[in-house]
């Protein structure tokens, strides 16, 4: 008998509580330790239903340190003890067929989370532990003999040991919003500012953005914060009556949330034609207006990008659509080379944490010991998942980090 309700109690059960959870009780000896999973919602794994349109993008092919921000040479440690292999072969395990798809995402072969979350529920179930829904934890504290008493919504319940695995603050509505930062501070952490992340943009009113809706196309991506370039990416990025979205716009956000709320001037640019620079782009339209003077010049920017955004960006810069290449005067092909190499895209805000997909900020990884997850503050408490301050661009790397941090965390607690 321990003295202790359960010994080790994890809360919050989402994708990085569920693994720790189950590799918690399969870690040590038989019996092994007592887990409990005490989660507020109503209902396990809300966000593992919504995630990757609800087909679940359960990691990644490639999952290097460079896909995180967040201190590298840490989540490099934590990524090795458990990378995107070991995460498929678990999958595997639990049953869950994977299958890549041509972006290196990896996602069920039955193309529905209803398979990743059931698989991590029933092995949870199998191994006896116990999901404890409707439970909220609102206070937290150490015991003086060791271990954690945990008041929670029903009650209060002790444990040897806790994992926090409440995740960030996105989607508040599935139970992550924020609470468990007041607990890691309340157990002596400290919580950095915390952004939304992979989040859609909104851009200024009278911005064309809302002729452009749902076309879609590459672009690249550039961040500043005081004028000093911060971000540079390319991907896709798809244009909505808000703003901007699209991995490109999603993975470029919290470059931008991040150096907003620290209070600098933010500002971000796109280039219509990735990995092109003004010269190049310039040279490119007096060739082709040497050659062929009487070309269209939406016909000429057709061949590169939408002709719907090729219209839209020649009206941005006051041209009129059917302008014959040879007509382009110096200044006003000089024009519109700026905008098609570097608009700017006058962000009013991010959609907020409704849209955002993840947080970035939260507990700093430095105060973790990345060999097992455990707290460098308060003993026998571990922390697993988007709690810590660590966000993944999108491509199925955040779930990994709750993949990866859930089995350190576990086997850690578990074999304690
Ligand atoms: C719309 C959307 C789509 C996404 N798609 C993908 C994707 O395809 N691939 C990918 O890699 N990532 C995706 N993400 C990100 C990914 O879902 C998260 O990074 C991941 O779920 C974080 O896992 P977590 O376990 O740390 O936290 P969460 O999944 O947020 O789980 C935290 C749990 O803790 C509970 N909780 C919180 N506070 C308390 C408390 N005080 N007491 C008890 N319980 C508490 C909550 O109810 C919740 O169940 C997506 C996110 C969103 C919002």
């Amino acid at each position: 008998m321990s003295g202790f309700d359960v010994d080790i109690a994890v809360i919050g059960g989402g994708a990085a509580g569920l693994a720790a959870a189950i590799f918690a009780r399969q870690a040590g000896a038989h019996p092994g330790a007592s887990v409990a999973v005490l989660d507020g919602a109503a209902k396990l794994g809300a966000k593992i239903l919504v995630s990757g349109g609800g087909r679940c993008n359960v990691t990644h092919d490639v999952v290097r340190p460079e896909d995180f921000q967040g201190p590298r040479k840490l989540i490099k440690r934590v990524l090795r003890a458990f990378d995107e292999r070991a995460a498929a072969a678990w999958f595997e395990s639990l049953g869950v067929r994977l299958k890549r798809e041509e972006t290196g995402k990896l996602f069920p072969v039955s193309d529905d989370a209803h398979t990743v979350l059931g698989a991590l529920v029933g092995r949870c179930e199998a191994l006896g532990v116990r999901l404890m829904t409707g439970h909220r934890v609102r206070e937290i504290r150490r015991l003086a003999e060791g271990g954690f008493e945990m008041g929670h919504s029903r009650g209060v319940m002790t444990a040897r040991r806790v994992v926090l695995a409440t995740g960030g603050r996105s989607l508040p509505k599935t139970g992550s919003d924020g609470g468990g930062y007041a607990l890691a501070k309340r157990l002596g952490h400290t919580v950095t500012a915390t952004y939304p992340a992979l989040a859609p943009l909104v851009l200024e009113g009278p911005m064309f953005h809302a002729s452009l809706a749902g076309v879609s196309h590459e672009a690249e991506f550039l961040t500043f914060a005081e004028g000093k370039r911060v971000d540079q990416r390319v991907g896709s990025l798809l244009w909505t009556h808000f703003g901007v979205s699209g991995p490109v716009a999603m993975d470029a956000s919290r470059f931008w949330t991040t150096a907003r709320g620290e209070g600098k001037q933010a500002r971000m640019m796109c280039s219509f034609l990735p990995g092109e620079d003004f010269e190049r782009v310039e040279r490119w339209l007096i060739d082709v207006a040497t050659d062929g003077p009487r070309r269209g010049l939406i016909n000429v920017l057709g061949e590169r990008l939408p002709r719907r955004v090729a219209e839209v960006i020649a009206g941005q810069v006051g041209l009129e659509a059917g302008v014959a290449m040879g007509q382009l005067p110096r200044e006003a092909r000089r024009t519109l080379v700026h905008a098609l190499t570097g608009l700017d895209l006058r962000v009013a805000r991010d959609r907020g944490w409704n849209y955002a997909e993840v947080t970035a900020g939260g507990v700093p990884l430095e105060e973790v010991d990345p060999g097992t997850m455990g707290s460098r503050v308060a003993e026998g408490l571990y922390l697993v998942g988007e709690v810590l301050d660590c966000d993944g661009r999108i491509g199925g790397f955040n779930f990994q980090w709750a993949w990866s941090t859930g089995f350190v965390a576990g086997t850690a607690a578990g074999k304690s």
